[in-house]
């Protein structure tokens, strides 16, 4: 969405969120909102109006900040003007300080490292790479090996009162190429983008304090299913020093952006466990990581299989799928409500896996998913919305997809996401009706059409959609509805903010599956 313009103020409340830190802003505080438009209606999004959390933009200001305030303050309180230059200018030497303490670390190792040559027998890092990057000489005239004997680390180490896991980074990644360096960070998922410096130090931090895992809440970086394009594979977290040179800090993930909608994640921590991935510095280690996590899933993946084999040997091949589909809706395997569709799913799978039964059913397990899997899957996308109070009709729909085949799959999917896109509650008095929406020239949303929207309404009228009985035996029934993600509601002051306010308040225990029934809209 194109950024319309800012805004510089005290918190009228204390109940809006900061996007970079993630924290309440309390009240009185200073915040800067950036406003953004997509043509239909204008959102903002605060952050503290400090240099950690607001980034001065690169786009006509080149991230200077007096430039910002000439282009985008002229209208706004000199006061508040001056407030906001203080506090950036303070966090902004904060954090100066802590880089430039970094690189008078590292410039101080490197030189010592420079002076105990390359003797050492070496051996340890056997890539070329290491060769090729040990013989340049740039920017500075040092030049040492990356095969440093552990006797001359520890040395160097205790001589600079430095910890000899961070002498040994340097020494490994200090003079390695831009190129390397990013093999390197893709390797760890971790972020490939900046300047030199920044890939070094992300390097060095990755080595000494162990790999960046994944966000715990949203996983962002992981394959994700919905994901329409192939898309960044690398961690969605990211921190704010501690100053204490301890690879921890401020911790807040910024969700990532799967091709259909932006999954927000409100992930924060002063600590996270790093290093439970081994870090990679090799194509040798990288293969072994990879087998390692195969070896893992493999495991994974027969869990509950312990007990799923029979005996084939009387049986004709439609007995045994008998069988087979028995045993994998059992597991929970994601199947097809059709018996013969299921069946001939399960057949190929069996067929491919030379009529093993125990193979089969983890092979369709990982084929297929589980019906767990996609519940979740369900409940994140549901959570997306950007008015909760639609996650039930966008859930239906993305049930019916998983029911559905060939074109309808794709086409319930489109609904789904069109649905958690709609800024206004669908039934709301003076809104489009469904047949609007899918087929009325001044309301036609793109993605849902004339038959789906006829649906909506129908879901809208009689709380159920007779279709997605019939045909996917779905149920609408209101006795198991556990919860209710419709009374959820935005605790932020600024409204407009809905791509953060659905993820904000979803309890995740909303969307239950096979309830939906309970009437949102109170007719
Ligand atoms: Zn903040
Ligand atoms: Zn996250």
């Amino acid at each position: 969405m194109p950024i319309v313009g800012y805004v510089l103020e005290k918190a009228k409340t204390g109940r809006s969120s900061c996007k970079g830190c993630k924290e309440k802003i309390p009240k009185g505080a200073l915040r800067v909102g950036t406003e953004s438009d997509n043509g239909e209606y204008t959102m903002c999004s605060w952050r503290c109006a400090n240099a950690a959390c607001f980034k001065i933009p690169k786009k006509n200001y080149k991230k200077d900040v007096e430039a910002f305030i000439a282009g985008e303050f002229q209208n706004v309180d000199e006061e508040l003007v001056e407030e906001f230059r203080a506090s950036f200018q303070k966090s902004a030497a904060e954090k100066e300080e802590h880089d430039n303490g970094l690189k008078r670390t590292f410039n101080e190792i490197s030189a010592a490292l420079a002076n105990v040559g390359s003797s050492s027998d070496g051996g340890s890092s056997s890539s070329k790479k290491a060769k090729k990057s040990s013989g340049k000489k740039k920017g500075s005239s040092s030049s040492f090996s990356t095969t440093l004997s552990q006797a001359d680390i520890e040395r160097v180490a205790k001589e600079k009162g430095m910890s000899p896991k961070l002498v040994e980074a340097i020494a490994l990644y200090g003079k390695m190429t831009t190129s390397d360096l990013k093999q390197i960070l893709k390797w760890n998922y971790l972020v490939q983008s900046g300047k030199k410096e920044e890939l070094v130090s992300r390097v060095i931090d990755g080595h000494v304090f162990g790999t960046i895992p994944r966000c715990p809440e949203c996983h962002g970086g992981e394959d994700d299913p919905e994901r329409s394009t192939t898309g960044r594979k690398s961690t969605t977290l990211t921190c704010i020093p501690s100053g204490k040179n301890d690879g921890q800090g401020k911790w807040t993930c910024k969700g990532y952006h799967n091709g259909h909608y932006r999954v927000t994640c409100n992930f924060v921590t002063d600590h996270l466990e790093r290093g439970e991935v081994p870090w990679v510095r090799t194509v040798e280690q990288y293969e072994e990581l990879l087998q390692n996590q195969a070896a893992k899933e493999k495991i994974e993946n027969s869990k509950g299989m312990e007990n799923v084999e029979f005996d084939t040997s009387n049986m004709d091949q439609r007995a045994v799928l008998d069988s087979l589909l028995e045993k994998a809706r059992g597991i929970g395997i994601k199947l097809s409500s059709n018996d013969g569709d299921a069946r001939i799913a399960l057949a190929g799978i069996y067929n491919a896996n030379d009529k093993n039964i125990t193979d089969t059913l983890v092979a369709a397990k990982k084929e297929l998913g589980t019906v767990e899997e996609e519940k979740k899957q369900a409940e994140k996308a549901a959570a997306a919305c950007k008015c909760p109070e639609n996650a039930k009709l966008a859930g239906i729909f993305l049930e019916a997809s998983t029911h559905a085949g060939g074109f309808k799959k794709a086409a319930y999917k489109k609904v789904a996401y069109a649905i958690q896109n709609l800024d206004f509650i669908f039934g709301s008095e003076g809104t489009a009706t469904g047949k609007q929406l899918g087929s009325s020239k001044k309301h036609k949303v793109d993605g849902i059409g004339k038959s789906s929207g006829l649906k909506m309404d129908e879901y809208l009228q009689d709380g159920k959609i007779q279709r997605f009985i019939e045909e996917y035996g779905m149920s609408f029934d209101d006795d198991d509805d556990e919860d209710d993600t419709t009374t959820t509601t935005t605790t932020n002051d600024n409204n407009n903010n809905n791509n953060n306010s659905a993820y904000d308040t979803y309890d995740g225990s909303g969307y239950g599956g096979s309830g939906y029934g309970d009437d949102a809209y109170g007719m």
